[in-house]
This record gives C-alpha cells, sequence and structure tokens, in this order.
C-alpha cells in the first residue's frame, strides 16, 4: 500500500503495516499509535500560559490509553460512575479530575463525591440544587454559550446559557454555600475556526466583569475542547489554534488567569487507525455499494452526523466511485457516500484513518457485531 502522506503521519502508518504484517489477528480492530497520543498531549496547552490539560475521557476511554494519559502530567474531564471508576482504577487521585457535564446524575455526583472531586460545571438552578445538596462545597463553573459556527461537530444547542443568566447561576451557587469560580465554554467538537475561540473568550470576559460587579471574583477560564484533526483534509493545526486563543486571553485577561483546556478528538483521533475488511459488493441502480465490518452501530457512529473519514485500500485496481455500508442490516447503516477508491476483493483489508476518537466510545454490539478490539502500538 502507498501510503496517503497527506493523511497520515509516516511513522503511524509505518507502525500500522507492520502491526498488520505481522499478526494475524482478524479484523475489525482499531489500533492506536501511542507516540502520537504522547506527542500531543505533550503539545496540546504548550501555547497557552497558564494552562492545565484535562483529557476528556468519552473521546477513547480505553484502559492502556488512560494508563499512557495518567504517566503523564495532566487531568481528566469525566462526565460519569463509569468513567471515575477507570480512573480510580488508575489511581488517579481527585485533584486530576473535574466534571464540564453540566447535567450530571445522582449516581455519579455521589459517587465524586466520596472519591474527592471537587470540580463541576453547571448551567440551570436545579444543577446548582442538586450539587448543593450531594457534594457541598465544590466549586462549580458555568457554561456559557457560545458560537459553534464552523465546527463539524456543533455542541451548542444542547448547553449553555447567556452572560445575564450566568452571572445570575454564580450568585445563585454562591447562596447556596458553593464557590463560584469561574465559566466554560465549548466552540463545538471538529471545529476549523480559530476565530469562535476568540469571540468566546471576549464574551467570558463580559461575564468575569459582571460577575465581579456583584462581589465574585471568578479565576478558571475553562476552554473546553474543540482542537479539530484531519480526516479528509487539513485544519489549523494545534499550534496556531493556541496562538490565536492565547493573543485573546492576553488580551482580555491581562491580569492572568487559570486556563483550563479539555481536548479530547485531538488526543486521540488521528492516533488511531480501523483495520477492517471488505465484505460484500452491490450494484444498486446506478451505485456501487462497498460492505465492510466497520459501521454506523459498531465504531463509527459520527459517521451519520458529518464525519468523513479517509479510507485505503490495497487495490491496483481502477478507482471506483462507492457507497460503503456496514455489516448490519440497518438501513442508516450507512457510513459515506461518493467515496473514490480502486475496487477491492472480497477479503481484502480496508484502513479507516483518523479513527481513535468517538468510534470504539460510541459503539454497540447492536445487531450481535461485536465491538472491535483496541490495540495500543
Ligand atoms: C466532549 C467534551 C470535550 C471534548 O471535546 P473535543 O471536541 O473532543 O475536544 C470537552 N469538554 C466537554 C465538556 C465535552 O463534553
Amino acid at each position: 500500500m502507498q501510503i496517503p502522506s497527506h493523511l497520515i503521519d509516516k511513522q503511524t502508518w509505518e507502525k500500522v503495516l507492520y502491526f498488520i504484517a505481522l499478526n494475524d489477528i482478524p479484523p475489525p480492530y482499531l489500533l492506536v499509535n501511542k507516540d502520537v497520543v504522547i506527542n500531543k498531549i505533550k503539545q496540546i496547552g504548550k501555547g497557552v500560559e497558564g494552562s492545565k490539560v484535562y483529557y476528556a475521557v468519552k473521546a477513547n476511554p480505553d484502559i492502556e490509553i488512560l494508563k499512557l494519559l495518567a504517566e503523564m502530567d495532566i487531568g481528566f474531564e469525566i462526565a460519569s460512575e463509569g468513567e471515575l471508576e477507570l480512573l480510580k482504577s488508575l489511581s488517579v487521585g481527585p485533584e486530576r479530575i473535574i466534571s464540564s457535564n453540566p447535567i450530571k446524575t445522582f449516581k455519579f455526583l455521589i459517587s465524586a463525591r466520596d472519591y474527592g472531586v471537587r470540580y463541576f460545571a453547571y448551567d440551570s438552578y436545579s444543577e446548582v440544587d442538586k450539587i448543593a445538596r450531594y457534594v457541598p462545597n465544590s466549586l462549580v463553573y458555568v457554561r456559557l454559550s457560545v458560537s459553534n459556527e464552523g465546527s463539524e461537530w456543533p455542541l451548542s444547542k444542547k448547553f449553555g446559557v447567556e452572560i445575564d443568566e450566568a452571572a445570575n447561576l454564580l450568585e445563585y451557587a454562591r447562596d447556596k454555600g458553593l464557590l463560584p469560580v469561574g465559566l466554560t465554554f465549548h466552540v463545538g467538537s471538529q471545529c476549523n475556526n480559530a476565530y469562535n475561540w476568540h469571540m468566546a473568550i471576549e464574551k467570558s470576559r463580559e461575564l468575569w466583569d459582571l460577575a465581579r460587579q456583584r462581589g465574585i471574583d471568578l479565576k478558571v477560564l475553562n476552554i473546553g475542547g474543540g482542537y479539530p484533526i484531519r480526516y479528509t483534509k487539513d485544519v489549523v493545526g494545534i499550534e496556531s489554534i493556541e496562538k490565536r486563543i492565547s493573543q485573546s486571553i492576553r488580551q482580555k485577561f491581562p491580569e492572568g488567569v487559570e486556563v483550563f483546556i479539555e481536548p479530547g478528538r485531538a488526543v486521540v483521533g488521528d492516533a488511531g487507525v480501523f483495520v477492517s475488511t471488505v465484505i460484500g459488493k452491490a450494484k444498486r441502480g446506478n451505485e456501487d455499494w462497498l460492505y465492510i465490518d466497520v459501521g454506523v452501530f459498531n465504531g463509527l457512529m459520527e459517521s451519520i452526523g458529518g464525519i468523513k473519514y479517509s479510507y485505503v485500500v490495497g487495490s491496483r485496481n481502477p478507482v471506483k466511485r462507492w457507497t460503503i455500508a456496514g455489516p448490519s442490516c440497518d438501513s442508516f447503516d450507512v457510513i459515506d457516500k461518493e467515496v473514490e477508491l480502486p475496487e477491492p476483493d472480497i477479503g481484502n483489508r480496508i484502513l479507516i484513518l483518523s479513527s481513535g476518537a468517538y468510534t470504539i466510545s460510541y459503539a454497540s454490539e447492536f445487531n450481535g457485531f461485536s465491538i472491535p478490539k483496541t490495540i495500543v502500538i
């Protein structure tokens, strides 16, 4: 196979081919290059003064990956008792854990309290009541709604409040005995628009000032996740995004501020490659269909929300335009359309690049197809 060098780094490509050549493991499985994960962690936050990184566990909670990250000097962002259990099993201390899910379950709040987790996001009055009751004296930060324009996986509708409401919520938290320490936002996942962070930071400053007028001094600016990775085309690099963020922070917060960053996709996404098999081909009307053993339900869920992956096959046949579908009987299980690929044979391997984030963590055993194993290489 020829290296698609514009889509994958050379070292990951070589490791993947080497692994496939030396191991007779039946696909599908997900290979994750640990060197990419380590390098990403080293890079993220480097360009933002006073920042701390909290890996968003939901992107990929594989225990080997978490173990790797636990050995590094970073924290973790979680939303459930299940994610907490994973971190506990690796002896990650509670001071390294925060939760930015604005609506938490009772069970999670209780387990977080028992373990000693102290930082929680919220964006409603009822959540303040819940946190005050289950985890009194918590440090809380309010989720501000910001533009998600230009992000491929927008999150803005489900959570976040406007500035006035946010200020009221900070006051309400204080009145209920919690410690309002800051604010958070999420510009949308796979955000290719560096300007979003600038606008969000500008908006954060407004809330900061309003809170101060009401006697609340904030100190934590949690800028969430959203850093993009390369799927089918180049994206803004982490370095230039952070340059932009850091400029905005210096301009808007000259007094200095504690910055939290919660990357998920950018840490593990392009470290991963699915190794899958071509299991069927069919002509339906004018369309050529290709069926593979990883689909929407057992790994490629994000494809129905608009994420387009890159595929590689070893074939030298003429290129055709394919509709690619997964193995289940459900008509939702269509991963992509109009994908140009040389025609593979049945039984050939097909690689799916940049598939380390939001794949296995979304996967189910729907229709009896097992969830692909993750192998860290
Ligand atoms: C999912 C999530 C993240 C990670 O987002 P990415 O786009 O994967 O970097 C960070 N913070 C919160 C609160 C999230 O829900």
